[in-house]
């Protein structure tokens, strides 16, 4: 549906976007996620159409993006990060107003999309009186104005607060049941609730591309298992474990205990074994006192945060 091949985008001698490609199938929620200054906002507005590439081809369903702009730009809807709407008008006002320009019977879609986007109680306000969350509404409604069969939305959720951003990322749910929808984020929790699979890209380049479900497995899964135990030295400690094949690091504890002072270890292992079992098994068989037994598995954060290590702008 969205076939992007070896796309650039400069900025003098700057490759803000370097070389990227990406196919986006039918139906998929695909989140372009990356830190500030990543990319995102300017591949997106060469897959709409806004910005022209340096290099590289964009084919929309087909649609070559620069020599059929128009046949490309029918099947998309696009939501900026400030979406812009004018201000001063009310809501119905201004969606009559993009039918209008759009050559559509607003009489008709205009009520479907306020119904769609949650719109029917603030048809009758000013824009410039609704709250973030509704304007973004009003963004989504706009975009989808001419019933796109893809949906680009940059940072949709961003300066919303924790019940607008449920709500806005629950209609995106909906809509996204229908549509091919590629959403730019720089919050990880937003890609795992909404999107079938994420690409990240950091200083203009994709270092990731992967389900989202498979992410946190596929790029350095890690735990660290940490131990306290009494009645054994912290060199008894690490010779017990260390055939369990992690990297094993032990301090003397300070903590006094009726059986002696504890000694305390970390064992950080890779993969997705769980070594508590085999860790209690064998401070048992030497009849040493546990303490704790405890794992931290890394999060998505760490996952992301290795990838997109040296950040951009940030
Ligand atoms: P954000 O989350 O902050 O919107 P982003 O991932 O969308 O970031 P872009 O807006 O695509 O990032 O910007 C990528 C890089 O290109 C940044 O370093 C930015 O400063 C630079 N850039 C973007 N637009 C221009 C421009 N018109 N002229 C020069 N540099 C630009």
């Amino acid at each position: 549906m969205i076939d992007v091949q070896q796309v650039s985008r400069y900025y003098g001698s700057f490759a803000a976007v370097d070389g990227i490609s990406l196919s986006v199938q039918k139906g998929e929620i695909v989140g372009l996620l990356g830190p500030n200054g990543a990319g995102k906002t300017t591949t997106m507005r060469m897959i709409t159409g806004f910005l022209e590439p340096s290099a590289g081809t964009i084919l929309i369903d087909g649609a070559d993006i620069r020599a059929n702009p128009k046949e490309a730009k029918k099947k998309i809807g696009y939501m900026s990060e400030s979406a812009p709407l004018y201000a001063d008008m009310m809501t119905a006002e201004y969606l009559d107003f993009v039918a209008r320009v759009q050559g559509i019977d607003g009489a008709q879609r205009v009520p479907e999309l306020a119904r769609m986007c949650g719109l029917e109680e603030v048809m009758h306000k000013n824009i410039c009186d609704l709250s973030r969350g509704y304007r973004q509404r009003v963004g989504l409604a706009h975009a989808l104005m001419h019933d796109p069969a893809i949906l680009i939305l940059d940072e949709p959720t961003s300066g919303l607060d924790p019940n607008q951003i449920i709500e806005v990322r629950n209609l995106i749910k909906r809509i996204g049941e229908t549509r091919t929808v590629i959403i730019s984020t720089h919050i990880l929790g937003e890609v795992e609730m909404l999107c079938d699979r994420v690409v990240i890209i950091s200083r203009g380049k994709i270092v990731a591309d992967s389900p989202t479900a498979e992410l946190r497995t596929r790029f350095g899964r890690k735990s660290t298992v940490r131990v306290q135990a009494a009645s054994c030295s912290p060199e008894e400690l690490a010779s017990a474990l260390s055939p369990l094949g992690g990297t094993v690091t032990t301090v003397a504890g300070e903590e006094n205990t009726p059986d002696g002072t504890l000694s305390a270890a970390l064992v950080a292992v890779t993969g997705d074994t769980d070594i508590r079992a085999e860790v209690s098994s064998i401070i048992n068989s030497r009849k040493w006192k546990l303490y704790e037994l405890s794992i931290e598995r890394n999060s998505l954060e760490d996952v992301f945060r290795a990838l997109t290590s040296g950040g951009n702008d940030e």
